[in-house]
């Protein structure tokens, strides 16, 4: 029994130890005061030859002197200076870069990619309003399976081309506006049943004039 007692006094103890030991490190965390810094981040260069830091300084003491009333909150312990990196040329041009094409790229995905009223007759299974691409016509004739194929390229949207290229092929006018209008008419003379399918061959979401150099030289290759 004694020891038992002894046991739970000791433990008691221990805690009543413990608990003061908390208060004391409480008390000590309280106490500790925050001091209130502020920083001057001057963008580093290479070029500046002058020393800004010493200059900042003597600038703090002129303009804020031990008897001055704002010296407590403005002076050397409060106020701390380190420079700041500054982005070099390489970074300016590839964050510059990076911000146009995802701008690009992100009207590309807001836009409508299909305007037809009935949309499973459009004739880029619903990618009609697809822009700067290269496109295939796949021409057939239906009585003797004759297959040729007409390779072209545009600018503007795949609908535009499209259209031109319909008109091509109604009006006689227009019959040698392209050398698929001339395929067209010369079936159509001939009284010849055909069908005309599209599809995309190559897309480029940003088309320069030198990738417009590039895919020129394959431009309307045909093979009829
Ligand atoms: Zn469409």
């Amino acid at each position: 029994m004694l020891k038992r007692k002894q046991t739970r006094q000791q433990k008691n103890e221990k805690k009543s130890k413990e608990t003061a030991n908390e208060e004391t490190k409480e008390t000590k965390t309280t106490n500790r005061r925050k001091r209130c810094i502020t920083w001057f981040n001057p963008p580093y260069s290479k070029n500046v030859s002058s020393n800004i830091g010493k200059k900042f300084f003597d600038l703090l003491n002129s303009c804020f002197p031990p008897n001055h009333k704002l010296h407590k909150i403005i002076n050397k312990n409060t106020i701390k200076l380190s420079y700041s990196c500054t982005p070099n040329i390489k970074q300016i041009i590839s964050s510059h870069n990076k911000r146009i094409i995802n701008e690009s790229s992100n009207k590309a995905s807001t836009t409508k990619l299909c305007n037809c009223r009935d949309k499973p007759s459009c004739p880029l299974q619903g990618k009609c309003l697809e822009q700067s691409l290269v496109y295939q016509a796949t021409i057939s004739e239906t009585n003797t399976n004759k297959i040729g194929t007409y390779i072209g390229i545009t600018e503007n949207t795949f609908k535009t081309r499209f259209n031109q290229h319909m008109s091509s092929f109604r009006l006689h006018h227009k019959k040698s506006a392209t050398a698929l209008s001339e395929h067209v008419w010369k079936l159509k003379d001939n009284k010849k049943d055909f069908k005309i399918s599209w599809k995309i061959i190559e897309k480029s979401a940003a088309y320069s004039t030198k990738t417009k150099n590039a895919t020129c030289a394959f431009r309307k290759s045909i093979s009829f």
